[in-house]
């Protein structure tokens, strides 16, 4: 299952960041998710709060930011967010919004990355 191992590709990101920064406990995690990561958020959101219990993040806030996907276009060289056709929920097709063009080349939208995450640590009070 795709979102199962970006979930634990998550949590092994952010317990690796508070662990080398002795956080005592994780307060809350913000995801990029790209338009075209191909994951289904509600799921990645489940199967993050399954994984995280007994881990030092198990109480964080989970929140997810949604990154637009930027295109440039053979045909007509336009730059910028493209028109995603969602009727396929999983492969969106990715559209030029000047010339309707599917000869696109995809610049960002793709990757799920952890952005900020906020930790407590013990010296914190
Ligand atoms: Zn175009």
């Amino acid at each position: 299952m795709h979102e199962l191992s970006m979930a634990q590709g998550i949590i092994n990101a952010v317990l690796e960041t508070a662990e080398a920064n002795n956080a005592t406990e994780v307060n809350e995690v913000t995801v990029e998710v790209g338009r075209l990561a191909m994951i289904n958020p509600e799921q990645l959101e489940f199967i993050l709060g399954v994984l995280i219990e007994n881990t030092i993040m198990e109480d964080a806030k989970i929140v997810f930011e949604e990154i637009p996907a930027e295109i440039e276009c053979n045909d007509c060289n336009f730059h910028g967010e493209a028109i995603l056709d969602d009727s396929d929920h999983y492969a969106p097709l990715v559209k030029c919004p000047e010339c309707d063009s599917l000869s696109v080349e995809t610049l960002n939208g793709k990757d799920i990355v952890v952005k900020n995450i906020v930790i407590e640590k013990p010296d914190d009070n």
